[in-house]
């Protein structure tokens, strides 16, 4: 059955794409087949569609098979039989006609072309430079194939309250997400502002060391970004302490300004020593580092330890 169709989807190929549409290959099996030809680029959608619509015609126009055994060569070819190439033929070959179709070819063919049913291209690719790939399925296949598909439109029009509008009900659910991330992203990076602004009020300064320390709950990149946006703003004598807890995690970060790190104060270093009071391990630049660990009750002494290192 398949192998009938591979003669239709050939057929129908060079009649929307043009006759340089020539074989390279095919595979045949009871539930689908898989044909290579040579085209230059991805076939539309628009193409693909035009293609199944010519095959399902020739299903329905159930065109009998027309056989030709032991037809001289060039008779066949004068029949308009297309070779496949870099085949060998011998002297005498087959000639298998469906309708306008017409082939060399020795496999076995329905009787008439109603028998495939009907056909469907389930995939388009390049397999290599200049050869494309279509595979379809042919008869029950497409039943079943659409059978999955229409479920799994139920299934999402549900999901929409079966909104008569499906494709309008996602691109709003799309697009008030974006606007909620947004919105969310805006929130956080106002709290974490409100945040370092506190930290500033609270912040002393002892031997020209602003010293801005964190003590709570916060989430691993708010502190990040508390850090270089102090390290931004005060390019100059700044030392940043973070002991936050994030979904019970502690985490301590340190951060210099680039003139105490000239003078030899090292945050990979401090951060390393402190993080064996939360029995953790990190490290990270001399300007930025940080660690994790997993006990929380060190937490405090962590940071005074590292509070008392800078002064
Ligand atoms: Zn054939």
């Amino acid at each position: 059955r398949n192998h009938t169709a591979t003669h239709l989807l050939h057929e129908a190929l060079r009649e929307v794409l043009g006759s340089h549409v020539e074989q390279k290959g095919s595979l045949v099996s009871p539930d689908n087949l898989r044909f290579d030809f040579a085209h230059f680029q991805k076939v539309s959608n628009e193409e693909l569609r035009m293609v199944e619509q010519k095959v399902n015609a020739a299903i329905r126009a159930n065109i009998p098979l027309d056989e030709h055994r032991h037809t001289p060569i060039a008779e066949a070819k004068a029949m308009g039989a297309m070779a496949l190439f870099g085949e060998k033929y011998g002297e005498e070959v087959r000639v298998i006609r469906f309708g306008s179709s017409a082939e060399l070819c020795g496999g076995t063919h329905v009787q008439a072309t109603g028998e495939i049913g009907a056909f469907r291209i389930v995939a388009e690719s390049s397999i290599a430079a200049g050869i494309r790939r279509i595979e379809a399925i042919t008869g029950e296949g497409a039943d079943d194939q659409y059978f999955s598909m229409q479920d799994e439109l139920r299934n999402i029009r549900a999901l929409f309250n079966n909104s008569p509008q499906l494709t309008a009900a996602i691109e709003k659910l799309v697009s008030e997400h974006q606007e909620a991330q947004k919105k969310l992203e805006a929130l956080m990076a106002e709290r974490t502002l409100a945040l370092k602004q506190s930290l500033l009020q609270k912040a002393r300064t002892n031997n020209g060391i602003k010293l801005v320390v964190f003590e709570g709950e916060a989430t691993p990149d708010a502190i990040k970004q508390i850090a270089f946006q102090l390290r931004g703003e005060q390019p100059e004598g700044l030392a940043f302490i973070a002991g936050s807890l994030d979904n019970g995690k502690p985490l301590l970060t340190v951060a210099f300004s680039d003139d105490l790190v000239a003078k030899g104060l090292n945050a990979g270093q401090l951060v390393r020593e402190a993080a064996k009071a939360i029995q953790g391990g990190g490290g990270g630049q001399p300007h930025f580092a940080t660690a994790g660990g997993k006990h929380v009750s060190g937490l405090k002494e962590a940071v005074n330890q590292l509070v008392a290192s800078i002064g």
